[in-house]
């Protein structure tokens, strides 16, 4: 197998200080202000135009993610780039319905005048991204901020900069937009937290626990906040489940991106009288998955991004093995370049750390239950309701049961599929995050909505509610209130 050497995964770039993030904002607000008077239309061209120069340098942007992160090529393609163009193209051809003025209803008493909404930039928009999917995230945010008429700045994470610098240095290079529109502020947490005091508006995925930092920090500067964090997707699996499909679906949804994806497979949990089966079928798959971290498109696997993930990885497998799981897989390959094979844990337990916390990593935990009713009760269990999933061959059972799971993104049958379907909104329960993106409100959340109200007739006539104020007014006013 082909390792990843220290040197790529360490790509860290230098820290920018406070003083040039503050410098920068202030060129991103110059910008922002010749960007919103771009007509929608001139907006969507210049997107379009920018994602076509990045399609002819694709092979340059699959090597510079794939030598970041040793993601196998094919994920790359398919999860980081054509996801995106999905993204993309549903941003472009629904800005111009989404952001358009629209007429609000009114009471009978103000038929007499238009009311309507307007969606106006916010300015600047910070965008705090992880490392796990280092060109999808950032785009899936910048596309409809940029496309609202804001400017954006990102703060990626400090494992995954050069794939972040590259977009920005093409942005730049297109000549397509104002100088300062789209900027990278290179650096750790206090960079990001630097970033959150001086935007209008920001959008944070990552850990709960920095999530709530940066909610706090936006709390103090009263500006909106969008929190994408961890999730634990429970995935039941009824005994009329469709069988093959139901386990190659737990294998993909679990081991894609090495398991390092908030919406994937974390606790599997199978009506007893079919995990025997369902159990075996997990084996086989897993067995049949080809790790490396080499570049070529047969590989499914490959390595671990963030060396902190490998040591929450090892003591979640720990914990299992000396609480009596069976576990299968799971060796450390090579530390240094943070290759660990596939784990399978069966017979998991509800005490285990698997089945409470976020492993985010090649680990797939399977639990039998008695039945789905218990799995339900299980899965809603704890502090996360980002995704989740049941299996069974009655869709209208299917969709009842899921209808009772607390998290903001079910399926029945069906794994991963959210995110590129961007006409639903995404996001999750309790600490899970907070807002939606995607979907219309994905392009407005990005926008200040203007209330208008323009009195259009009688022209020269004032409202019986002013002054002076009558008890004839006060009567007449009730009564046409009434019959409203
Ligand atoms: P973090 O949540 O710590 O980091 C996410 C982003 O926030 C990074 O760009 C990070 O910068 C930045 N950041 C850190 N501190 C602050 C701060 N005070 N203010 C503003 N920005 C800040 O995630 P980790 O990378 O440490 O991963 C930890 C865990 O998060 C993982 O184990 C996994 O469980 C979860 N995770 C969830 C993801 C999801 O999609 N929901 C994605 C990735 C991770 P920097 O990295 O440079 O320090």
């Amino acid at each position: 197998m082909a390792v990843a050497s220290q040197d790529k995964i360490q790509s860290r770039a230098q820290d920018i200080s406070p003083e040039e993030v503050a410098g920068r904002l202030a060129c991103a607000r110059e910008a922002a202000i010749q960007w919103r008077r771009y007509s929608l239309s001139q907006r969507v061209e210049c997107l379009r135009g920018f994602w076509r120069q990045i399609q002819a340098e694709r092979d340059e942007v699959v090597d510079v993610i794939h030598s970041e992160t040793g993601k196998p090529i094919s994920e790359i393609q398919s999860m980081e780039i054509d996801g995106t163009e999905l993204i993309l193209k549903y941003f472009t051809r629904n800005v111009h319905r989404a952001l358009q003025d629209h007429a609000a209803a009114r009471p009978w008493l103000f038929l007499n005048k238009r009311a309507y909404v307007r969606y106006v930039p916010r300015g600047v928009i910070g965008l705090i991204t992880p490392w796990n999917m280092p060109f999808l995230i950032p785009f899936g945010d910048m596309i409809p901020a940029l496309l609202a008429g804001n400017a954006v700045v990102i703060k990626p994470s400090e494992w995954t900069t050069r794939i972040a610098l590259m977009i920005e240095s093409r942005f730049i290079a297109s000549g397509l937009f104002p100088e300062g529109l789209l900027q990278v502020m290179a650096g750790g947490g206090a960079v990001g937290a630097k970033v959150v005091e001086d935007v209008d508006m920001v959008v944070f995925t990552g850990s709960t626990s920095t999530g709530r930092s940066v909610a706090e920090a936006a709390a103090r500067k009263l500006i909106p906040c969008v929190l994408e964090l961890g999730g634990l997707h429970p995935m039941i699996v009824a005994k009329d489940a469709p069988m093959r499909r139901a386990v190659k679906a737990a294998v993909w949804g679990r081991f894609a991106n090495s398991g390092q994806i908030c919406v994937g497979v974390e606790r599997v949990l199978v009506e007893e009288s079919v995990y025997p089966e369902f159990s075996k079928g997990l084996e086989a798959e897993v067995a049949a998955l080809r790790q490396g971290t080499s570049a070529d498109y047969e590989t499914d696997l490959g390595r671990l991004i963030f060396p902190g993930q490998l040591e929450v990885v090892l003591r979640h497998l720990e914990d299992a093995r000396k609480k009596g799981a069976r576990v299968i897989g799971g060796e450390i390959k090579d530390r240094e370049g943070l290759v660990v094979s596939p784990a399978l844990i069966l017979d998991a337990t509800p005490e285990m750390l698997v089945m409470r916390e976020e492993t985010f990593g090649p680990v797939l935990s399977v639990m039998p239950i008695s039945c789905v009713e218990d799995g339900i009760q299980f899965a809603n269990e704890g502090p996360h309701g980002l995704a989740a999933s049941v299996w069974t061959s009655d869709l209208a059972q299917g969709e009842e049961w899921a209808s009772r799971l607390e998290a903001g993104l079910l399926s029945v049958n069906d794994v991963l599929s959210h995110y590129v379907v961007c006409s639903l909104p995404f996001g999750g329960f309790k600490q899970s995050g907070l807002g939606r993106r995607h979907s219309d409100e994905g392009l407005r959340m990005f926008c200040q909505q203007q209330s208008v109200i323009v009195h259009e007739w009688p022209s020269d006539v004032p409202e019986i509610w002013w002054f002076p104020y009558s008890r004839a007014k006060s009567r007449l006013l009730s009564f046409l209130t009434k019959i409203t």
